[in-house]
């Protein structure tokens, strides 16, 4: 009975085996893997790309989107993930240590405009949308 038990789990090993096996194979030649373990390294969430089209609020220069520079390594951890490009009058800037700092977001910081890490949707067309404006009235008759 036991040998029984043990043979057919044998068995099951071999058959494992043999599906990691052809897994890797499959992997070798479709290059699977790699897409796997990019996967893994990026979080899903953070595979939006980088926002080019950001202005700061306080003085419209140009916001840099440090996510991917963080990501990659090249900034560290606790780097802000956004930036005004503003080094001289922006009114966000804070002193620092040494010097005046520029304006800086993290992605838990309440003063970031949600709008900038959401995903960027396409503009509807003038056509695709109604203009409810001034239209009251024509819309909600019954409430009169
Ligand atoms: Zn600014």
């Amino acid at each position: 009975m036991n040998q029984n038990i043990d043979q057919a789990l044998q068995k099951i090993e071999l058959s494992k085996k043999a599906i990691s096996e052809a897994e890797l194979i499959l992997a070798d030649l479709l290059g699977k893997d790699v897409v796997e373990k990019v996967n893994e390294v990026i979080p899903v969430t953070e595979t939006t790309p980088p926002r080019t089209d950001l202005k700061c609020y306080l003085c419209g220069s140009k916001v840099y989107d440090n996510r991917p520079n963080k990501r990659s390594g090249q900034y560290k951890p606790k780097a802000p993930d956004f930036t005004c490009s503003n080094n001289n009058d922006c009114s966000g800037m804070v002193q620092g240590d040494t010097r005046m700092l520029r304006k800086s977001w993290w992605l838990d910081s309440k003063d970031l405009p949600q709008e900038w890490i959401k995903t960027v949707v396409p503009p509807i067309s003038a056509e695709d949308t109604v203009d409810v404006t001034g239209s009251d009235e024509e819309i909600h008759p019954f409430d009169k």
